[in-house]
């Protein structure tokens, strides 16, 4: 799944590598091309107010942009989607939609049907009923908050995971809503199938717990503020936020989440935000602390020109880095063509640096996306070697009560039944008290359509929780337990 429409620059590399690199530039896809942005500007265009106010947000506004170019077959299957399987509502800006189907020019009604279906960009933010598999749409062993991060909360929204950092969830809420959202359990609007967690503290109070968490936590050094995505705070709330992590003396190391930077790219263009981003990491330079951007693409087609200007200017404003941790998803980018193409547009293009590669979790409803562990690693070694070392993207297994494990360091594998084992080498913060926590192995499991007949039999007939879910079950609902009397 190669970038079709790049256009080469240069001298193509000569047959026979199994990837031929080219140069290619970047192209901003004529938005024009949709009936219901004929008369868009430029100027509107490049407006995140406008950006903000034309989100498709569901079935009736998707209508009005693409009219009849669509069949109406496209239309009732995401609105089954919509309500038998969603686990994230709907919610994509104009940016991001413009970058589905990209070049190709419609032909009158219908015409775009067959795009769209094919579309890396669509088959995620806009998954329909007929994408998800139907043997197995979930895993037995899938679960809403499947990383168990709430049980991990060391304050509401700061998950305590490793040993040196931490994951500050500042809000639910992003500018885009993708369709296999690993905090599909908090992030977003509730859908037919998941009413969704709710923060329960005020928002400030909330802010100010993960702080007074940090600073009596010294072992504390690297700080992830995420979300939800950080684009939807108010500037001056992050920033005071920000202020305030930067005089924390042990945080040496704050990394903003934000896929809008790259589905709505718009946002960090915004002057007064690039000054206000200016002046905080001047401060983290002054005071020896990386302040970098990790952002989210998946596919080689979301890296525009608007993309990659928006990087420059945060580059210019003096963050240390902008990296990309994209998920590896069946029908998007479980390819490594498509994974090549996608990390040199960030690099050539954007200088946003190729980071991680997460295999898809366990999530409800996800297992026409997930890929197994085997296939995952044969994915790592096809992408080795093209890329500079700094930028070869490691592909990562998020195991639950694990963590991020590079996907060729299991400990036993039992390819059959697609049940992968794994081991730690820290304690989290639910474990302080388990002598095991560290000799015992963890499971992942492959999604089961991939497995030889003989494991697909055997799920066919152990569908219900085994012994291992429920001891899982029990460990999740011990970790609960610790958890809340760490919040108290
Ligand atoms: S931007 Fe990130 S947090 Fe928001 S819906 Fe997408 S994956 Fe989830």
């Amino acid at each position: 799944m190669s970038i079709e429409s790049s256009i080469a620059v240069g001298i193509p590399e000569p047959a026979g590598q199994p990837y031929p690199y080219t140069r290619v530039e970047l192209t901003e896809p004529d938005w024009t091309r949709f009936p219901g942005w004929r008369d868009v500007t430029a100027e509107d265009w490049a407006s995140v107010q406008w950006q903000r106010a034309h989100c498709v947000k569901n079935i009736k506004q998707l209508r009005e942009l693409l009219g009849d170019l669509v069949d109406d077959r496209f239309y009732a299957d995401l609105e089954r989607d919509q309500t038998e399987r969603a686990t994230m509502s709907m919610l994509v800006p104009p940016q991001m939609l413009n970058t589905m189907a990209p070049h190709v020019q419609p032909s009158g009604p219908g015409s775009l049907t067959d795009a769209f279906y094919a579309d890396p960009i669509r088959h995620y933010m806009l998954p329909v009923f007929s994408d998800r598999r139907t043997d197995w749409p979930s895993h037995p062993h899938a679960t809403r908050d499947s990383l168990h991060e709430h049980d991990m909360w060391v304050a509401e929204g700061l998950t305590h995971r490793y040993p040196t950092k931490v994951l500050a969830e500042l809000l639910p809420t992003c500018p885009q809503y993708c369709g296999h959202c690993t905090r599909m359990d908090l992030v977003g609007n509730s859908t037919p199938t998941v009413e969704k967690l709710k923060f329960v503290a005020k928002p400030n109070d909330r802010l100010t717990s993960m702080l007074d968490y940090l600073r009596r936590t010294p072992s504390v050094r690297d700080v992830v503020v995420s979300g939800g995505d950080v684009a939807n705070m108010p500037w001056p709330r992050l920033e005071a936020f920000l202020d305030s992590l930067l005089e924390i003396e042990n945080i040496r190391d704050i990394r903003l989440a934000t896929k809008a930077l790259i589905g709505l790219p718009q946002h960090w263009a915004q002057p007064d935000l690039v000054d206000g981003l200016g002046r905080v990491a001047a401060t983290a330079r002054s005071r020896g602390v990386s302040l970098a951007i990790h952002t989210h693409a998946n596919h080689a087609q979301s890296i525009t020109p608007a993309v990659a200007d928006a990087a420059a200017l945060l580059l210019d404003a003096g963050v240390r880095d902008v990296r990309n941790q994209g998920v590896i998803l069946n029908g998007v980018n479980a390819d490594p063509h498509a994974l090549l193409d996608l990390c040199f547009a960030l690099l050539d293009g954007a200088r946003i640096m190729p980071y991680y590669f997460y295999m898809c979790d366990l999530i409800p409803y996800s297992e026409h996306w997930r890929i197994s562990v085997a296939q995952a690693q044969h994915l790592q070694h096809q992408i080795m070697g093209y890329l500079p070392g700094f930028a070869t993207p490691r592909i990562v297994c998020d195991v639950p009560f694990v963590g991020k494990r590079w996907v060729h360091q299991l400990a036993d594998y039992d390819v059959e039944r697609g049940i992968s084992y794994w081991t730690k080498n820290y304690l989290t913060s639910i474990e302080a008290g388990d002598p095991q926590a560290l000799e015992r192995t963890y499971e992942y499991y492959d999604p089961i359509h991939t497995l030889p007949a003989a494991g697909q039999a055997w799920w066919a007939s152990h569908a219900d929780l085994d012994d291992s879910a429920l001891r899982a079950a029990e460990v999740a609902e011990a970790s609960r337990r610790t958890a809340a009397l760490q919040a108290h």
